[in-house]
C-alpha cells in the first residue's frame, strides 16, 4: 500500500510535469497571435501611407492639368472650342473631388488603424510581461518538481526492495493495466478495488492475514481490521451490509 501511494503521487507529479510545457506553449501561441496583430496593423498603416502619397500625386496632376487647360483656353477662337475646354476642366475638377473624398476615407481608416495598433501593442506589452513572470514561476516549480520526483523515486526503490518478487510481479501487472492500482484492501467480504464480493473461503484466508488475488480485478487484497467497523459480516443481509460498507468507505 505504501508503494501504491508513492506510485500514485509519482503519476500525479509526472502529469504536472508534462502539463507545464503545454501551458507555456499555449502562452507563446497567444503572444505570437498578438505580435502578428501588431504587425498587421503596422502593415495596413504603411499601405494607407502609400495610398496617401499616390492620391496626392494624382491630385497634383489634375491641378496641373487644369492650369494648363486654362492657359490654352485664353487662345481659343470659337465658342465650340471654349466649351470643349470648359468640359475638360469640369471633368478634371470632378476627378479632384473624387480624390479628396478618397483622402478623407483614408484618413478615417488611418485613425482607426492607429487605435487598433496602439491597443494591440499595449496588450502585447502586458502579456509579454505576464508570460515572463509565468515562465520564471514555471522554472522554479520545475526545479521543485524534479526534487520531489527524485525523492519519490528513491522511496519507491526502497519500498519495492522489501516486497516479495512474486507480489511485485502481480502488482506491476495489475497497476500497469487500465485498473491503475495493484493493491486493494478487503472489507465486508468485498474487494474494495472493484467492489466485488470474494468467496467465503478466500475471505477467511484474507482475514487470517494472507494476501490474496481478487478473482474479479486481479488486485492483491489484504485485510486491515482497523477498517472493519464490525468484525463479523452477515452474508444473509447483503443490502444492509452494503450500506455499512459504503459508510465505512467514506471514513
Ligand atoms: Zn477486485
Amino acid at each position: 500500500m505504501r508503494l501504491q501511494t508513492i506510485d500514485g503521487e509519482t503519476a500525479t507529479l509526472r502529469a504536472e510535469i508534462a502539463a507545464l510545457p503545454k501551458r507555456l506553449a499555449a502562452l507563446e501561441t497567444r503572444l505570437a497571435a498578438e505580435r502578428s496583430a501588431v504587425e498587421d496593423a503596422a502593415k495596413a498603416l504603411k499601405d494607407e501611407e502609400a495610398l496617401k502619397r499616390r492620391l496626392e500625386s494624382d491630385l497634383k496632376d489634375q491641378q496641373q492639368k487644369i492650369a494648363k487647360l486654362r492657359d490654352q483656353m485664353s487662345n481659343v477662337k470659337t465658342n465650340e472650342e471654349y466649351r470643349a475646354f470648359q468640359h475638360e476642366i469640369e471633368f478634371a475638377e470632378a476627378e479632384i473631388k473624387k480624390i479628396e473624398d478618397r483622402e478623407l476615407e483614408s484618413m478615417e481608416r488611418v485613425e482607426q488603424l492607429e487605435q487598433k495598433r496602439k491597443a494591440a501593442e499595449s496588450e502585447l506589452k502586458d502579456n509579454t510581461k505576464a508570460v515572463e513572470i509565468e515562465k520564471e514561476d514555471a522554472r522554479a516549480a520545475s526545479v521543485e518538481q524534479q526534487k520531489k520526483l527524485e525523492d519519490l523515486t528513491r522511496r519507491r526503490a526502497a519500498e519495492r526492495a522489501v516486497v516479495p518478487e512474486e507480489l511485485l510481479r502481480i502488482y506491476d501487472h495489475v497497476a500497469g493495466s487500465s485498473r491503475g492500482t495493484g493493491v486493494a484492501y478487503a472489507q465486508g467480504q468485498r474487494c474494495m478495488g472493484c467492489q466485488m464480493y470474494v468467496r467465503p473461503q478466500m475471505w477467511n484466508q484474507i482475514r487470517g492475514g494472507e494476501i490474496m488475488t481478487c478473482e474479479s480485478c486481479g488486485r492483491l487484497m489484504y485485510y486491515d481490521s482497523s477498517r472493519e467497523p464490525q468484525p463479523v459480516a452477515v452474508v444473509e443481509k447483503p443490502k444492509k451490509r452494503a450500506k455499512k460498507v459504503r459508510e465505512a468507505g467514506v471514513e
